[in-house]
């Protein structure tokens, strides 16, 4: 067996053990596979041997890497230890932002996915950017590779559509406040990065688990790593700041850093699964089955946008792609443009919706009115029982 067949394989039996270690826990269930996943994973696997790229990034992911570090470092230097007025730090906030949504997005995804590089080592190096950045990628792994990734977008397992005074879903339940989310929801995703950094991660460690999903509890290195990971950023972050700086204006300059990187990375989850386009087909949620098979749920599930924005893809990390990446999550984000068109050809041919944006203001304006639509009552054809 081939290197890259091995890679696949590797691919699914991850995904499988996670998924059936998590379906015991939750008990989702999807419908038969019909062949589609096993044909365009045949196709894209084909592209990869005929051009005899890695699935992998390699050199181009590592001066991806190096320039975005470089960035962050820049904009923090600047930001903490040169002489200027807080009108001058404000846009510099602003950089500060932009590079760790792109070490967010384009470093520390691909490291956990193991999609970064071949060796193990180095996605692990990798993936440890997010503890820098404040959120323990221990946890993430669960969030994200487990609970999202399996049961995208499905009430109950992804908690990435558990949003604080928000209904993202037909089958979350619908309360008053919920008919105006559509105007203060952008107020509450302000505070999704200071929510994750203070709470979130350390609520998920105490419960251990993520929605329903059972997660256990790090021990040694894995806790080691959570720990030196949050002690590292709050001495960055605040520690070296308050030296030289009074505290109430580390805190504004923090409130303003994580609110502009809050909007970025929530923006980016939102435009890809809360949007029209992705609704799911009305689920008996009490008996926890999907009646479609689990690659074409994904599909289904995802919206890609900006798909010819190179600047976006770029900086997104490929996440404009999410399609595929749903699909293909350790294939490393720098091909998914050119594996796409495998993608939606094949999804035309077995007839799974594949739905694009054609830019971010497109998509923006879908979850605007998706927003809208789950604040208030569904039609009974698409309520999910609950
Ligand atoms: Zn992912």
């Amino acid at each position: 067996m081939c290197l890259k067949h091995k890679m696949f394989s590797k691919e699914t039996t991850v995904r499988e053990a996670n998924t059936r270690l998590s379906e015991r826990l939750s008990s989702f269930a999807f419908a038969a596979d019909s062949g589609f996943k096993k044909e365009v994973t045949r196709r894209v696997l084909e592209y990869f041997e005929r051009t005899g790229l890695s699935p992998k990034g390699d050199r181009e992911m590592r001066i991806k890497t190096v320039t975005l570090l470089a960035w962050f470092a820049a904009s923090y230097g600047s930001l903490v230890f040169v002489d200027m007025n807080s009108w001058q730090r404000l846009p510099l906030c602003g950089s500060l932002a932009l590079a760790m949504a792109g070490i967010a997005f384009c470093v520390q995804h691909d490291g956990n996915h193991g999609a970064y590089s071949r060796h193990p080592f180095i996605n692990r190096l990798s993936g440890l950017t997010l503890d820098i950045l404040g959120g323990s990628s221990y946890i993430w792994r669960w969030k994200h590779n487990v609970a999202h990734h399996s049961y995208t977008h499905l009430h109950g397992s992804d908690s990435d559509i558990d949003v604080p005074f928000g209904r993202l879903s037909a089958a979350q339940p619908l309360h008053y406040l919920h008919r105006f989310q559509q105007f203060y929801l952008w107020i509450v995703y302000a505070f999704f990065v200071a929510y994750w950094h203070f709470f979130e991660d350390f609520k998920q460690l105490a419960q251990a688990r993520i929605a329903n999903i059972r997660m256990p509890r790090p021990r040694g290195w894995l806790l080691a790593q959570l720990i030196g990971g949050k002690l590292c950023f709050f001495a960055w972050a605040f520690v070296i700041p308050c030296l030289s700086h009074p505290w109430w204006g580390v805190l504004a300059f923090y409130g303003a850093t994580s609110a502009l990187l809050s909007f970025i990375l929530i923006l980016v989850f939102q435009l890809a699964h809360s949007v029209e386009e992705a609704e799911l087909p009305p689920l008996a949620f009490h008996v926890r089955q999907v009646p479609r098979p689990w690659a074409v749920h994904q599909v289904e599930a995802t919206v890609d946008f900006g798909r010819t924005n190179r600047v976006l893809s770029w900086c997104v990390g490929g996440l404009n792609f999410q399609i595929e990446h749903h699909l293909f999550p350790r294939i490393c984000h720098v091909h998914y443009p050119r594996i796409a068109k495998i993608v939606e050809q094949t999804c035309a041919e077995f007839r799974v919706r594949y739905s694009v944006h054609d830019s971010c203001l497109d998509a923006i304006k879908s979850h605007c009115r998706w927003l809208r639509r789950m604040g208030k009552p569904q039609p009974t054809s698409s309520i999910a029982v609950g």
